[in-house]
């Protein structure tokens, strides 16, 4: 079999960290199965959807890396793949059903659904009763969408159990009775979702349809729409909901949630798919940190693997990835990435490139995100030393003070706006063979005597940073 999978969203809105694991799911499917991942628009609902919300979505996938086979700009031969250009197929196929009598028009008003609806739920019967479902009245609605008049076309439920097998969640059964006749057509000639959904999936040879368990009780409706247009169905593969600690539905209350506020926030696009996708399937190694190429593997991505219980979303494992990723990345793309972040800042724009990828290489390991770059660079910029218990219990020791003295005037001996790695490791030297301090009290004196701190980076790196001026301002402002 050929596998054909697609992601379908509405563009009514930016692209939401739900709608992007579903989107990457199907596009790892695809890929692990040498199959083909589709992107259908899903824009029938005219009021709401935009060009422009259509235009950022797609741009998010691709910040994600998730390129579709065939699509809006790709050539497929299923074509066109945005459903508002599709009208007609769904006008065809609604009148076949209409002709076999497995849909009907329905006049009836307002008032009369809503009495119906009040009534039969009292009864506990299907919502819709109305007297249009009833064959021996099609006549008469033939006639009178004959004669002009609008009505919604609605579905003719079977009086039958329905029943389809799902790879998360096994065998899922609904007993008869529980969905009304649903509209297929709208009044303004419009398909809903759970009808064009169908007849785009089917035509579009989708061979598995991976979505969000909110859709179960759509898919009851389109299971029922399969059978009615003669159309094989699809395998299916409902992912758990995605959930915040408290145990809710994900939203924005939970932090970001859509995919350009984790651009803002300074995450990595591996890091940001490569959690996703642990939320609601798992490595067979149970390894948290992979790339999607890696898992991208029909012994590794299958869809037995997802959970059937909810996702909880945290955001400290999503920075815990996101970390794993930086560390991972060569130095020209983390300098490059991270230069969105800390480039505009007027100490860092005026260094060379060297200097920054020494700080970058620095300082990578203790960093989650991005915008830290910036905290630590205040950490280098800094020309005052904070008077800390910690710094005077260093400062207290008999070491310190010669120590002090002799780095300070090498510091004034100084030309250059930094020091030179060598210079500094001469300087150590002498501390330690001329002036006899050794461990603790060498580097932690150090340490103390140059960056007002009893812990950081690596000093031979650091110092080497740092400039000259603000090393001599440091040592002046030492509480000794
Ligand atoms: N347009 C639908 C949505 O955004 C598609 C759901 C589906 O995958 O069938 O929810």
């Amino acid at each position: 079999m050929t596998v054909r999978v697609r992601f379908a969203p509405s563009p009514t809105g930016n692209l939401h960290i739900g709608g992007e694991r579903t989107a990457l799911y199907n596009y790892i499917f695809a890929k692990a199965m040498g199959g083909k991942y589709i992107l259908r628009i899903e824009d029938t609902d005219k009021e709401r959807s935009t060009k422009e919300f259509e235009e950022s979505q797609i741009s998010d996938m691709a910040w994600l890396g998730l390129e579709h086979d065939e699509g809006p700009g790709k050539y497929g031969e299923y074509g066109p793949y945005h459903q508002s250009e599709r009208m007609e197929i769904y006008q065809e196929y609604a009148e076949k059903l209409l002709a076999e009598g497995k849909a009907f028009y329905d006049f009836c008003t307002d008032e009369e659904l809503e009495a119906m609806a009040e009534k039969n739920k009292a009864d506990g019967t299907p919502p819709y009763t109305g007297k249009w479902k009833d064959s021996a009245n099609w006549e008469e609605a033939k006639l009178k969408v004959a004669a002009g008049e609008k009505a919604p076309m609605r579905f003719l439920v079977p009086d039958q159990d329905i029943a389809f097998t799902d790879h998360v969640r096994g065998e899922v059964k609904f007993p008869k009775g529980m969905v009304g006749d649903f509209v297929i057509m709208r009044t303004n000639g419009m398909p809903t979702y759970n009808f064009c959904n169908v007849v785009d999936d089917h035509l579009h040879k989708i061979s598995h349809v991976i979505r969000g368990e909110d859709h179960v009780n759509n898919t009851l409706r389109q299971v029922m729409v399969y059978h009615a247009i003669g159309a094989e169905l699809p395998e299916f593969a409902h992912v758990s909901l995605l959930i915040g600690e408290d145990r809710q539905k994900l939203s924005k209350r939970h932090g970001a949630t859509s995919v350009q506020q984790y651009i803002k926030e300074g995450y990595l696009p591996e890091a940001l798919a490569n959690y996703l996708c642990l939320l609601g399937w798992s490595h067979p190694e149970e390894k948290d940190v992979f790339t999607i190429d890696e898992i991208a593997d029909k012994n590794i991505f299958n869809l037995e693997r997802f959970s059937k219980s909810h996702a909880v979303y945290d955001i400290e494992k999503l920075k815990y990835i996101n970390a794993q990723h930086i560390k991972k990345l060569d130095t020209p793309s983390l300098l490059w990435n991270a230069s969105s972040f800390i480039g505009n800042d007027p100490f860092f724009k005026e260094q060379t490139t060297v200097w920054k990828e020494s700080f970058i290489d620095l300082y990578r390991e203790k960093i989650q995100l991005y915008p830290e770059f910036l905290e630590k660079l205040k950490d280098i910029t800094s020309d005052s030393v904070e008077a800390t218990d910690e710094l005077k219990e260093i400062l207290s020791w008999e070491t310190t003070p010669t120590m002090k003295e002799y780095i300070q005037s090498e510091l004034s001996k100084v030309q250059d706006k930094y020091v030179s790695a060598e210079t500094f490791s001469e300087w150590m030297n002498h501390c330690k063979k001329e002036l006899k301090i050794k461990g603790k009290p060498l580097f932690m004196g150090l340490r103390g005597v140059l960056t007002g701190q009893n812990h950081g980076p690596d000093l031979k790196v650091l110092i080497p940073l740092t400039p000259v001026t603000i090393l001599k301002k440091r040592i002046e402002s030492l509480p000794l």
